[in-house]
């Protein structure tokens, strides 16, 4: 028996230390997109629910390495936040989401009528100084604040209350909305929310999708929006798959959508095109 258990061990060790260099690998792998720049960033449609009009694009990463493989963010985002590389990826990200929308506005003669969502991970809110980031981004592509909505999760207010305070409020100054990202998964205390500049809560897909079928899914759903209307905030609900659900949303005063009902992440030039269609429309 004791056997058994020392060879368990040793398995278990075997596995622990596979995907401990795993990780390294992909870290490695990782460093060298970022230099080499093998990221790209996709965009996806976040409409307005009662119209159906775009109104924005969230900017999401893609990596597609050398020998062709697509990586997950689900995969790489994690490794980014653990080895800190999430500082130089999120640096490229903002910077590489206001040189499209720069582009976009170019093909569209001026401003192009979109805004452009960020995500910011809260380990790079506690790593780097990022109101600078986004100030140095603004001036390069020559754009105005309010063209972008930046996306925190609770875990940034979590982790350094007054500091994250005052970043929000840095970025607020430079004209970005800010939106609290997969709102209901992370921190259950919510005095920050009549404390912080929040201008959008973004209702997670977990609660959304299944939400027709689900009595208890669609009861927080409607407890979300009612806190986001008492407190002057709009709402975006994420996993919109189906009309059925984009007109309860709308019908329960959801402000704005996103999903594959409307679109995938798409590439930049696809969603221009998309842009474009929109404005001849
Ligand atoms: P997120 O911020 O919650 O982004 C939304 C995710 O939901 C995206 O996954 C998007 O493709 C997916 N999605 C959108 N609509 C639907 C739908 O109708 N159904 C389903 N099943 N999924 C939908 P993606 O692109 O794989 O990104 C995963 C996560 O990785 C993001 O979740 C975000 O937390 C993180 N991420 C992506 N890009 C960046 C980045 O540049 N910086 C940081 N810090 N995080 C990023
Ligand atoms: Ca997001
Ligand atoms: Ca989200
Ligand atoms: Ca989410």
């Amino acid at each position: 028996k004791r056997a058994k258990t020392g060879r368990h061990v040793e398995n278990y060790q075997t596995q622990a230390f596979t995907l401990a260099r795993q990780q390294f690998a992909m870290e490695t792998a990782l460093r060298r997109a970022i230099e080499e720049r093998q990221l790209r960033l996709a965009f996806q449609p976040i409409c307005d629910l009662a119209s159906g009009a775009i109104v924005s694009f969230e900017a999401l990463a893609r990596w597609r390495d050398s020998s062709g493989v697509e990586h997950q963010p689900s995969d790489f985002i994690p490794v980014a936040e653990e080895s800190g590389l999430i500082v130089p990826l999120g640096r490229w990200a903002m910077d590489e989401a206001a040189r499209t929308l720069r582009w976009w506005d170019d093909a569209c003669g001026g401003h192009c009528g979109m805004r452009v969502a960020v995500n910011l991970s809260a380990i790079q809110m506690q790593r780097d100084d990022i109101a600078p980031v986004v100030e140095a981004a603004l001036i390069r592509h020559d754009l105005a604040g309010d063209r972008f909505n930046l996306e925190l999760t609770e875990s940034a207010i979590v982790s350094d209350p007054d500091r994250i305070a005052g970043i929000m409020h840095a970025l607020k100054a430079l004209g970005t909305s800010l939106a609290m990202d997969d709102f209901g998964t992370g921190y259950s205390n919510l005095a920050y929310l009549q404390k912080l500049p929040i201008d959008i809560l973004k209702i997670d897909r977990s609660f959304v999708s299944g939400m027709l079928a689900d009595r208890d899914k669609i009861a927080i759903v409607r407890a979300i929006l009612s806190l986001a209307q008492a407190l002057g905030m709009r709402t975006t609900a994420e996993g919109v798959e189906s009309n059925e659900l984009a007109q309860t949303l709308a019908a329960l005063g959801c402000t704005y959508g996103q999903g594959y009902l409307y679109a995938r992440p798409l590439e930049a030039e696809d969603a221009l095109s998309m842009i474009v269609a929109a404005r001849a429309a």
